[in-house]
């Protein structure tokens, strides 16, 4: 366990030091790491430089980013939010606060876009095999030019331990993260666009819904007395959209109730032209907690734990409303096993899949692409839900409401409650994690 001090941090950029080695099939750029700090208390990401040249000028679905890897020693990975940045300004998640509670170490853990190792946000601590990351590799590979200086951004968010970046390298190739396209739909070519039942006219309406794997991976009860999140039920929740639009909202200036109000827009596909109307809907606010410094939406889903008996359903407790910021994280593949939700399959099929980029949380413009999705671990802030004191043992319902107030449009607004059978009660004794 290690502590250090903040004045430290000036003598960083001399740790640093480059290697760029080739091959004929790809090549691929080093850094070496250094020493990481802990967190002492406000917003601060350490920053590393991958040097990348002599590569082509473009980086998009011929050639670009195929994969990265990491190598880093942390006692408490789960502290981690480590972002990849491309020399104009891109960026994604590698992996954000993965690895549960006591998860130690990264150890030569791949990145790519179809990692066959599974998704890096289900996956066990020390990470080694080739993982698919938190983000979309592929928005890495959007045209521009790939040579100039490539950004690592970590981010520890919890004190108490620190660690150390031993490598990280970039590959690129000829087979790189690219998106799967079905057909040209675009804002660009709206009448390539499916409408509902083979319409020429109609809204492209978003439909939001849980996806259930991330949650029914990432649950934990934990004690009474536990001294980080007594009494907490934590999980993830993430969002896709199955709908023929994407979710897409812009911040306004006008407050409402003390926040910023948000309009949703809503595109319309009329005689193969595109058009859009913006609809007053929720409010949202800046988010400064670490790990997000952004603009989060307010009250974007709740949580509650029920009791259904003899067809009654109790609510025993509500979490608070939790806000969020809309990206779209990732996207979902037929081939995913986590593709199936509400017994139908998702992925590639889906009309207009694809429709709409969403890289980052702005105030101008978020939102969840066609067939993307928005998750949220259960380390981040708000992901829990405070059990009832001398709540019995037993099982219990938990639900997940999607957009709570009905503040904003879609397709079907009556798939925006999940639930799943949960055991839970006093029989969690700390140490309850591990
Ligand atoms: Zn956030």
């Amino acid at each position: 366990m290690r502590y250090i001090k903040p004045r430290s941090l000036k003598r960083l950029p001399g740790f640093l030091f480059l290697i760029g080695c080739l091959s004929s099939s790809a090549q691929t750029f080093t850094t070496k790491g250094t020493s990481l700090y802990d967190y002492y208390g406000y917003y601060f990401r350490q920053e590393f430089n991958i040097e990348v040249t002599g590569l082509p000028a473009v980086a998009d679905s011929s050639f670009g980013l195929t994969s990265v890897l990491l190598n880093l020693r942390h006692e408490r990975v789960s502290d981690l939010k480590i972002t990849l940045e491309s020399p104009d300004g891109a960026s994604i998640w590698l992996t954000n606060r993965n690895g549960k509670d006591s998860g130690a170490h990264y150890i030569h853990t791949r990145f790519s876009q179809f990692g066959q190792s599974g998704l890096i946000s289900a996956a066990r601590a020390p990470f080694t095999g080739d993982y698919r990351p938190d983000g979309q590799l592929e928005f890495l590979n959007h045209g521009q030019n790939p040579n100039g200086t490539w950004k690592l951004y970590i981010e520890d968010l919890k004190k108490d331990f620190s660690g150390d970046l031993d490598s990280i390298q970039l590959l690129f190739s000829h087979q790189p993260a690219k998106a799967i396209i079905r057909k040209k739909c675009d804002f660009e070519n709206i009448g390539l666009c499916d409408c509902p039942d083979g319409a020429k006219n109609c809204d492209l309406l978003p439909d939001l819904v849980i996806i259930p794997f991330f949650t029914e991976n990432q649950i934990q009860e934990y004690a009474w007395n536990d001294p980080v999140y007594p009494r907490q039920l934590r999980l993830a929740a993430t969002i896709a959209n199955i709908g023929y639009g994407p979710m897409e909202i812009k911040g306004a200036k006008a407050e409402k109730e003390g926040r910023l109000s948000v309009n949703q827009r809503i595109y319309n596909r009329k005689n193969g032209k595109l058009a859009y109307q913006d609809f007053p809907a929720g409010t949202m606010y800046f988010e400064d907690k670490p790990g997000h410094n952004h603009y989060h939406v307010d009250d974007w889903v709740e949580f509650r734990l029920v009791k259904i008996s003899n067809k009654k359903r109790t609510i025993l407790t509500k979490g608070s409303k939790v806000s969020y910021c809309l990206f779209t994280t990732g996207i979902i593949y037929q081939s995913d096993g986590f593709s199936t939700i509400n017994g139908k399959k998702y992925g590639e099929n889906m009309p207009n899949y694809g429709l709409g980029y969403y890289p980052s949380c702005n105030f101008d413009k978020q939102g969840i692409s066609v067939g993307g999705y928005d998750t949220y671990g259960m380390l981040y802030e708000g992901q829990y839900l405070e059990l009832p004191e001398n709540l019995p043992n037993g099982d219990y319902t938990l639900e997940i409401e999607i957009d709570p107030h009905h503040w904003y449009r879609e397709s079907d607004k009556k798939n925006n409650v999940f639930s799943m059978k949960v055991r839970v009660g006093k029989q969690v004794v700390y140490p309850s994690r591990r």
